[in-house]
């Protein structure tokens, strides 16, 4: 019996969907492109280069921007003998301290056979490998640090890394730093010598408009897709859908993608309007009980309370903390645990708020009402009630009446 059988009816090449495929051209971005373009100008000139910061919200094309420009520069500066150019590109995400991002750039430069391990070294001793290995390749070195923010407080190395040739800890190679960060307050965390050295030069990437997406993921769908699968308005919606939300091109791509493995799954032989609708519900599904996951029972109780209370007195969003207290309490004491204090309470709003679960906003009111905040369920109620569904203590949950209330509501 076959299992599997090739089916390629929808995708010429799903994989241009894909988060770490490289297009050839990037839309929409030309200003940018032309001041980041700028930026490395001294690098060709055989100059010391800047170090660059580049931010903006996820999705808006930071990292594919730098390694289209890379690319090219490399590929430029082939044509004066007197430039080395090296390029090294490292994701900090699983880099979480100065050390480990030392120790990722030591084994950049080394052989397999000559990497050093995660641990066990001094910090002083990476450095020293590290400048050694710098020198040894010379030249123009320039390095990426792409969701820098993830090297958190220990951040000595964003200090050494710029100033290793002015304090004589190497010779011969000239090191330019592109820092990237989806985190706009990265910056302000930063110790005022590691800000004014790493973000010498800065560049923001606003997000797209539903324009500049719908062209930045029609030329995307004309590879992705085979001729006339998909019907006239898909990548329109996609678009606006992503606009409305965050104007990330990933959210598109995504959406795209989605649409076309349902297609696929369904045997339809185009894919509509209904299987993009269906595609978001089913990705922010997926995007709830990913952050879900991280949750301990408290958290889910918080993310019910919200919920029931929007559900209940619909006419009252936002919520205030003591409203959703309340209701936490109840809920907590029905599932026979101890309700937390106000402050954890307040810790695990802010949670939910930070994993864009839940919208927070910051109210002043002057004349010693003080500051607070309020609260609103910033997902679908149906993805958040489902979500709950699927977790350990559903069972002592009473879902069924919220999800009839919810629908007697309008609300689902
Ligand atoms: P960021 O690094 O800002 O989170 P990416 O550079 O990874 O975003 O972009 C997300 C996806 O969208 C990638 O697949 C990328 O190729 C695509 N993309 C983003 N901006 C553009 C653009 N201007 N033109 C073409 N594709 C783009
Ligand atoms: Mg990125």
């Amino acid at each position: 019996m076959t299992l599997f059988e090739r089916s390629e009816a929808i995708f010429e090449d799903e994989n241009v969907l894909h988060d770490d495929y490289q297009p050839d051209s990037l839309e929409e971005r030309n200003d940018e492109l032309e001041q980041y373009t700028a930026y490395f100008q001294p690098v060709i000139n055989g100059s010391q280069p800047r170090n660059i910061f580049l931010y903006g919200k996820t999705g808006v094309g930071k990292t594919a921007a730098t390694k289209y420009l890379l690319h090219h520069l490399e590929e430029d500066a082939k044509q004066y003998d007197d430039l080395s150019i090296t390029t090294v590109y490292l994701n900090c995400e699983d880099l979480t301290s100065s050390y480990r991002v030392a120790v990722a750039l030591v084994n950049t430069f080394r052989s397999p056979s000559e990497q050093i391990s995660r641990t066990g070294h001094p910090l002083n001793g990476v450095y020293e490998k590290l400048w050694t290995e710098l020198d040894q390749i010379g030249g123009t070195v320039l390095i990426v640090l792409d969701e820098v923010d993830y090297i958190g407080d220990d951040d000595s190395i964003l200090y050494q890394l710029p100033r290793a040739r002015s304090n004589e800890k190497i010779e011969r190679a000239r090191i330019g730093i592109i820092g990237i960060s989806n985190d706009f307050k990265y910056r302000e965390k930063l110790d005022p010598c590691v800000e004014d050295t790493l973000c010498e030069r800065e560049l923001h990437f606003p997000p797209y408009d539903a324009n500049e997406l719908q062209n930045i993921l029609e030329k995307r769908a004309s590879l992705a897709f085979k001729n006339g699968i998909l019907e006239g308005e898909v990548v329109p919606l996609c678009a606006a859908l992503a606009a409305q939300d965050k104007g990330s091109a990933r959210q598109g791509l995504d959406l795209l993608l989605e649409a076309g493995d349902l297609a696929r799954r369904r045997s339809d032989s185009v894919v509509t309007e209904d299987h993009v609708r269906e595609a978001k519900q089913l990705l922010e599904k997926q995007r709830i009980e990913e952050s879900m996951k991280e949750l301990t029972s408290h958290g889910h109780l918080t993310l019910l309370a919200v919920v029931s209370a929007t559900v209940s007195r619909p006419s009252r969003v936002p919520f205030q903390k003591q409203d959703l207290y309340e209701q936490y309490t109840d809920l907590a004491v029905a599932t026979d645990r101890d309700p937390l204090g106000g402050r954890a309470f307040h810790n695990h709003l802010a949670e939910l708020s930070m994993l864009g679960v839940l919208n927070r906003t910051k109210r002043n009111d002057g004349r010693g009402g003080g500051i607070y905040y309020e609260y609103e369920i910033d997902v679908p109620i149906d993805a958040a009630l489902s979500t709950l569904e699927n977790l350990h203590m559903s069972s002592e949950l009473d879902l069924e009446s919220l999800w009839r209330n919810a629908k007697e509501g309008g609300l689902v």
